[in-house]
């Protein structure tokens, strides 16, 4: 069952003290029962901050170790806050806003916790799209229009996946799931296997007659050939992405970190719909415990995204979906 704050309010009252974030870290990272992750003996007894020992054989672990909160020193009510803070600003949320909304003393704090939340944003072993899927790739970044399939200097290539639900959907909700991905150039290889990680075989997959697209049918797909400016979802997504990187990070997204922010996007698009945040902040502690630690000295390059300190968060529900 899934069990989440359904307001501030609830939120402030759940989780005011360690003790009800480690219970609540328990109840979603050991649903049945805790396991010695040594010998797998299930009498454990529970010491203090979320320290447990196993009765067998002695080990202690923590219900922290292993996850996105491992070895951490700061509270786990200011990791709540945050993971509260991030899933409730519906377009995103910067690192001085991060910052300002818990109290720390240090943006390079925020800033670091932001990208480890990313990290845990795309869920392993997620399902792949299915049904009609359409599929365009987008550079990002640079100032020049780059030459497709080349590749251009200061770019990122983007593919983009969404589901086409307009057949089923009826009420003019035609847009599914998506994914994005960093890909090194639009060839068929990587176009390939773009493909085949992110779209379940037996798939319709609609592209324009780019010939990096060519081979798809040779890899159990069916492949729908339409012109270029009949891309419309997947074009929709792709301005939607522009404007959000824009807006919420005004741009300043170094390629360094744009698979990240790829990730952020795909994370809120894929729940946009949700009518609970409560939702959101339960998924994403969810998977910051199923995330490996992320070692802040492995998170660099803050200073060339330094510059999106502040934003105008852009909304969403602009948008015809
Ligand atoms: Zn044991």
């Amino acid at each position: 069952m899934e069990d989440f704050p359904i307001d501030l309010a609830d939120f402030r009252n759940r989780f005011s003290t360690e003790e009800a974030c480690i219970d609540y870290l328990i109840s979603l990272r050991w649903p049945d029962g805790i396991v010695c992750p040594m010998c797998g003996s299930s009498q454990i007894r529970r010491t203090t901050r979320g320290l447990f020992e196993c009765k067998d054989c002695l080990r202690q672990t923590s219900v922290t170790a292993g996850t996105l909160f491992h070895n951490t020193r700061k509270p786990l009510r200011l990791w709540f806050e945050a993971m509260w803070h991030i899933t409730n600003q519906k377009y995103g949320a910067n690192a001085l806003g991060l910052q300002r909304a818990l109290g720390l003393g240090s943006y390079h704090t925020a800033w670091k916790w932001l990208h480890k939340f990313r990290r845990a944003m795309v869920r392993p072993g997620r399902d792949n799209l299915s049904g009609v899927v359409e599929i365009e790739e987008t550079y990002i970044g640079g100032k020049s229009s780059g030459k497709r399939g080349r590749g251009a200097e200061n770019k990122c290539l983007v593919a983009v996946a969404v589901e086409d639900k307009s057949q089923i959907s009826p009420t003019g909700k035609g847009i599914g799931r998506i994914r994005l991905k960093l890909i090194p150039d639009a060839s068929a290889d990587s176009l390939n296997v773009f493909v085949q990680e992110h779209i379940e075989q037996g798939s319709n997959i609609r592209t324009d007659g780019w010939t990096g697209y060519q081979t798809i049918p040779t890899l159990g797909y069916k492949h729908t050939v339409v012109g270029s400016k009949e891309l419309n979802i997947a074009h929709l997504t792709i301005s939607l992405l522009k404007r959000w990187l824009l807006g919420t990070y005004q741009g300043a997204v170094s390629s360094v970190h744009l698979a990240y922010y790829l990730d952020e996007f795909t994370f809120r698009f894929n729940r946009r719909t949700s009518q609970s945040r409560g939702k959101l902040f339960y998924r994403l502690v969810q998977q910051s415990l199923l995330s490996d630690p992320v070692p802040g000295r492995k998170i660099t390059g803050a200073n060339a995204d330094i510059q999106a300190a502040t934003g105008n968060a852009w909304e969403l529900h602009d948008i015809p979906f």
